[in-house]
């Protein structure tokens, strides 16, 4: 019937005019192959046919003539089409709702498929806008299980339906993903039928049989990178560090507070694993403010006091010169100070380069930069420990050019405020060590979370006088740095100006953003730390790191455009020191704030909150579009330990049959992918 290809463009399919293909693609989808993976969202079943005198309220499908139709318009000018569905053991009302078409298109001779939901409406029972069909044998939207598929603006889930049966004859040239030896090993259904029965199901276990197999699609190519992975990193060795009890004592002794019990736990696990020769490869995860870096410092004098280099490399400049500071006042009681270097990209090269001379001259040294500094020119061969803040990613190749230049594989600790949600972590990310900081220093003050809208802006601009009264400082984020239109409100630039020149003209107020070059950022942020500026705008530059103890109030402009992690992020600048401290998230309506931001004002907790992330978001949207190009709508159900079972069993005989990834080119790019996204060593 017909002669399209998969690769042709949706145009091609019969009955597809322009407006319907640009409805289409702004689903995503392009090509005829993209619509056979464009899955559908549910079912309903309209599968059972129905004797007229046998039906309860509820999804009926009667197979019946209609006569009586009748059309009238009600007094609010709707227009009402009424008939009667008659079979041979009854007659049921139907009733359609400004579908007039129906009037003159029904033949009261023929014969109909006729579904619909059966329920009382002011007195009477009845079929409320039914669709019908004549009877044949491939029905679109009755006597089957219908598929309901996401809409778009100018496409019903009811015109997909019938462009994806025209389509579904094409299956059969869909190419195989997964090899042979998984799909029979493993009872799964083969790639073609599992589109077929996704749209055209006889049963709902056609659907579940189908479900798993694009679920375990989606998991096995990140489980079998998991388990590569794993192979890899068990194969290289890495520099043992001795652990030193006195230098640890002398640590703890020389800190102005004493370590949780957690912070203790954790330096523990990360002396034991670098103790051996295989690489060290762990996350650890903890609150804003829970203290991680200690844990790090305390972490890297170990390896410099078995006379090996560490690597600290921050996400920014700013940070990595805010990082350095701390880390001088950690080292210093230690007389480990001058081993302490910052490399970083804005550095005057004669200023680079002693630092790269004196890091390779001091054995030990302890080097902090941005990424930049694994390639900077430094001498890596006994480098021990990398020490990773706040990033997530830190890639296979980054990671060879390591093992070049190092001749080995050093131990790798990452460090977040983000966690990764427990039940990700135990999938995606399950060749990595977690570590927790659960419980905070002791005096945290909780952080005061609340809205402000127009009404109450007043009010608002109130507590940030009398915060600045008391001495305090106040941070400003925005979503973006320059105004859109006349009438936005958000830009960086335009609440710079609104807040200096009108709102707060007897403060010193401060910008701060990415287009600033890294001195004058690095200027304006040490006049924000010395107090020369009291509130400081920006955008989520400040997100991580930062760290202002006098700063108690964080404002955030245009909060809906960001992830609840990363609000969390931006609420743990404030709340460092011993003041009572406040976030505001400023929405233009109070009626209609989004679920996920009356969730942030209530939970302070950041891995309850991460696990919401995941539930709300999905795992896609946290971590990157783990799919691949085609628009499977199943998000990894990752709450589902038997599929997690099932395909960790499918990883094992994959390697038992010594499978050789080469002859599955699609498989090995998607593990390429999973390897990229999920690697944080
Ligand atoms: P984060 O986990 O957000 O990186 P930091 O390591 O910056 O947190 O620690 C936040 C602050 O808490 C720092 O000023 C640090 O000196 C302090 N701190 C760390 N551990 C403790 C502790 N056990 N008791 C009291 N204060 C601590
Ligand atoms: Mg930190």
């Amino acid at each position: 019937m017909i002669d399209i290809k998969l690769d042709d463009p949706i145009s091609s399919i019969k009955g597809v005019g322009l407006k319907t293909q640009q409805a289409i693609n702004k689903l995503g989808v392009f090509t005829c192959q993209d619509l056979l993976f464009y899955l559908p969202r549910k079912y309903d079943d309209f599968s059972n046919i129905t004797d007229i005198n046998k039906i309860i309220p509820g999804n009926v499908t009667l197979k019946a003539k209609i006569t009586n139709l009748t059309t009238r318009r009600s007094r609010s000018g709707l227009s009402i089409t009424e008939g009667i569905a008659v079979d041979q053991t009854g007659s049921v009302r139907l009733i359609w709702f400004n579908q007039i078409y129906r009037q003159a298109s029904i033949n009261p001779n023929e014969t109909y498929y006729i579904s619909g939901s059966y329920k009382l409406t002011k007195t009477k029972f009845s079929i409320i806008n039914p669709s019908i069909e004549t009877i044949k044998e491939v029905t679109i939207s009755n006597a089957r299980i219908v598929p309901i598929y996401r809409e778009s603006k100018n496409v019903s889930s009811g015109q997909l339906r019938k462009i994806i049966i025209d389509i579904i004859p094409l299956v059969k040239n869909l190419k195989e993903t997964l090899p042979q030896s998984i799909i029979d090993g493993m009872g799964l259904l083969k790639i073609n039928q599992a589109v077929q029965n996704i749209h055209y199901p006889k049963s709902f276990v056609d659907i579940e049989k189908a479900q798993e197999r694009f679920q375990f699609e989606e998991l096995f190519p990140i489980l079998l990178a998991n388990e590569l992975s794993k192979e890899a990193l068990a194969s290289q060795n890495s520099l043992k560090v001795a652990f030193n009890l006195d230098l640890a004592r002398q640590f703890v002794e020389k800190l102005p507070f004493t370590l949780t019990n957690d912070q203790r736990r954790v330096i523990w696990q990360i002396y034991i694993d670098m103790q051996k020769n295989k690489p060290m490869n762990r996350l650890v995860e903890g609150d804003v403010g829970s203290g991680k870096t200690v844990v790090a410092v305390m972490s890297a004098v170990m390896a410099q006091s078995s006379g090996f280099k560490v690597a600290f490399m921050a996400p920014t400049e700013l940070l990595a010169q805010q990082h350095a500071k701390t880390i001088y006042n950690l080292l210093k009681p230690l007389g480990l100070e001058k081993s302490l270097i910052l490399l970083t990209g804005s550095q005057k090269s004669k200023v680079k380069n002693n630092a790269i001379k004196l890091a390779n001259k001091i054995n030990n040294s302890f080097v902090v930069g941005t990424h930049s500094l694994l390639t900077s020119g430094v001498d890596w061969h006994n480098l021990a420990l990398i020490i990773i803040d706040e990033q997530h990613r830190f890639g296979v190749d980054q990671r060879m050019i390591l093992q070049r230049k190092a001749g080995h594989l050093p131990h790798f600790l990452s460090i977040t405020a983000t966690p990764i949600p427990r039940s990700l972590a135990l999938t995606i990310f399950n060749d990595l060590n977690l570590s927790r900081l659960e419980t905070m220093p002791k005096n945290r003050k909780e952080i005061i979370s609340q809205f402000v809208y127009p009404s109450n802006f007043n009010i608002f601009l109130n507590d940030l006088k009398a915060e600045l009264n008391k001495g305090r400082q106040i941070y400003i984020v925005c979503p973006y740095i320059h105004q859109k239109n006349k009438m936005d409100k958000q830009a960086a630039e335009y609440v710079y100006q609104y807040y200096s020149s009108q709102l707060f003209k007897e403060y010193q107020v401060g910008l701060l953003h990415g287009q600033l070059t890294a001195d004058l950022q690095q200027k304006i942020m040490s006049k924000f730390v010395s107090n020369k500026i009291q509130i400081l705008v920006a955008t989520t530059i400040i997100e991580v790191g930062v760290d202002v103890a006098n700063a108690s109030v964080m404002v955030i402009n245009g909060p809906e455009r960001f992830g609840l992690a990363q609000l969390h992020q931006l609420r743990g600048r404030v709340g460092r020191g011993e003041y009572s401290s406040y976030c505001y998230l400023i929405v233009n309506d109070s009626r209609n704030i989004l679920p996920r931001l009356r969730q942030f004002i209530l939970i302070n907790d950041g891995f309850k909150l991460s696990e919401l992330d995941l539930r709300t978001r999905g795992p896609g949207e946290i971590y990157g579009k783990l799919q691949h190009g085609k628009n499977i709508s199943f998000q990894l159900t990752l709450d589902n330990q038997q599929l997690i079972n099932k395909t960790l069993q499918g990883v094992k005989l994959f390697f038992n049959n010594k499978e050789n990834m080469l002859k599955y080119p699609e498989l090995d790019q998607r593990v390429k992918e999973a390897q990229r996204i999920t690697n944080l060593n």
